[in-house]
């Protein structure tokens, strides 16, 4: 059951968010459904970007940075490398107890 309406639970660049907590929910359900865990590495009023945690250790290179735009409250994906260098997505972690939390909460 997708907690976000409309959204497949992929990324493309120019894809835009009415708020940052529904990029953040997004990114969040990309990353369950994919099995990998990411890291924020830079937050500000404009900028949002989150980066695979096996960055350093892997030199994955999969992130996504959000942009807002002032007027209005648009986040919109800016800069993305949505491919995985990692081990990330084979390696069992302890998402479904993430997914249960996340499903269950109101
Ligand atoms: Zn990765």
């Amino acid at each position: 059951m997708p907690i976000v309406t409309g959204f497949e639970g992929e990324f493309y660049k120019g894809q835009i968010f009415h708020s940052k907590q529904a990029a953040q929910v997004a990114i969040k359900h990309h990353a369950l459904q994919h099995n990998f865990q990411y890291g924020v590495v830079e937050s500000s009023p404009s900028i949002w970007k989150v980066r695979c945690l096996k960055h350093k250790d892997d030199n994955c290179p999969w992130m996504v940075r959000f942009g807002c735009r002032d007027v209005v409250s648009e986040w919109t994906v800016r800069k993305a490398k949505f491919v995985h260098s990692c081990s990330s997505m084979t390696q069992p972690t302890d998402h479904v107890i993430l997914m249960s939390t996340l499903y269950l909460s109101p």
